[in-house]
């Protein structure tokens, strides 16, 4: 068979070949909950203890191993590593390469945690972070020359700005750094970054993949020998991915590909009627993108206007089957002064909705009704 088509990879994530996993003999996965495994004897136990086979969970559990696979089929990549969140995918991905006296380039407007990862954190163990305009390729690749590695992000937040992936990948091609993609916006049902020349790709699971607010799992997809590296410090530093968010985010991934399409044109169709609204100043959206965000102008308007929504709650996260709505300046991005806010174009009056599963006309009323009574008397 060919390689199957995206539809048949998430709806058959879970699928694979972990033995443990395969035992079971259903479509329904165990959840294999266990902290360690037994051996009958010392000789059986030594194929584990050197990597083939499960010993310890810190290091390494069928059910984040399914998660791990299943998102290396849809990235296309040759393996997967499955975190206990997107940041614990990102730190393992940045430690297992960068050490003291590298320089690590980092998009601008990344997302608020992985700027404080790498402002607050990675500054105190000798890697200098660079801030990097991922839009502007010529300015990229001048800035990034001497970097052991660049992330940059598919679709970024929460101003939905789209990475040209391709140029990055060239330009970080020919100045030998590593290319990390974080597609946690993009999902593979939107792009798949390594097919346009990334090294890596690192994902919140937390987001789309999981889906139903109810895990934190984390994703790093890319060559076996590099996501291995990343996976042996991930099991140093104790970042692993639970069983049950495992087993969560794998049976989310299920559903990936009709949830995408779905919240892709609920979420063009709220951006196009919001843009009519004379409350908002500006829509910001990407083409199959299930996330939009508006400006209101001040920060008592988008105050006002979340208190006044019903059926949208404030919720600082994305990527559900509920459409939330997150107010980035006191919420993703806090992490960042008001100076860096503002030079990321993230104003006070910013609102950014991820869209779920609802009806249009349900969320579109809500939406209507809070910001038609939002402005200023
Ligand atoms: N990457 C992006 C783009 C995110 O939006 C987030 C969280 O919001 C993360 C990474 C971190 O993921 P987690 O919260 O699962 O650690």
């Amino acid at each position: 068979m060919t390689r199957p088509d995206l539809a048949t990879l998430c709806a058959r994530a879970g699928a694979s070949d972990t033995p443990t996993i395969v035992q079971s003999r259903s479509h329904a996965l165990p959840i294999i909950q266990h902290s360690a495994f037994d051996f009958p004897s010392i000789e059986s136990s030594l194929p584990a203890l050197s990597g083939d086979g499960y010993v310890y969970r810190r290091e390494a559990s069928p059910n984040a191993d399914e998660l791990a696979a299943a998102v290396a089929r849809l990235e296309g990549g040759e393996r997967g590593l499955a975190t206990s969140s997107g940041m614990a995918a990102i730190t393992a991905t940045v430690l297992s390469t960068a050490g003291s006296g590298d320089a690590i380039a980092i998009q601008r407007d990344a997302y608020g945690g992985t700027h404080a990862l790498f402002s607050r954190d990675l500054g105190r163990f000798g890697i200098d972070a660079r801030y990097v305009d991922a839009y502007d390729t010529a300015a990229f690749a001048q800035a990034i020359d001497g970097a052991k590695l660049a992330l940059v992000e598919s679709v970024s937040n929460p101003l939905l700005q789209e990475v040209d992936i391709a140029a990055c990948a060239s330009a970080c091609r020919a100045r030998g750094v590593e290319l990390v993609v974080d597609n946690t916006f993009g999902t593979p049902v939107r792009q798949r970054p390594l097919d346009d020349g990334a090294d890596l790709v690192v994902h919140s699971a937390t987001k789309f993949l999981g889906g139903h607010h109810d895990l934190c799992a984390g994703v790093v997809v890319g060559s076996a020998a590099r996501v291995a590296a990343a996976g042996q410090l991930s099991g140093r530093l104790g970042l692993a991915c639970s069983p049950l968010d495992a087993w969560l985010a794998v049976r989310g991934i299920r559903t990936l590909f009709v949830r995408m399409q779905r919240a892709w044109a609920t979420a063009a169709a709220l951006a196009e009627r919001a843009a009519g609204h004379r409350a908002v100043r500006r829509v910001h959206s990407a083409d199959r993108c299930a996330l939009f965000s508006i400006d209101v102008g001040e920060f008592e308007t988008a105050s006002r206007a979340v208190e006044r929504l019903q059926l949208i709650p404030l919720t600082p996260s994305l990527g559900g089957v509920v459409t939330t709505v997150s107010h980035s300046a006191t919420s993703s991005h806090r992490a960042l002064s008001p100076e860096q806010r503002a030079e990321a174009g993230i104003g006070d009056g910013l609102l950014r909705f991820s869209v779920g599963l609802e009806s249009v006309e349900d969320l579109w009323s809500d939406l209507a009704e809070a910001l038609s009574t939002a402005g200023p008397d």
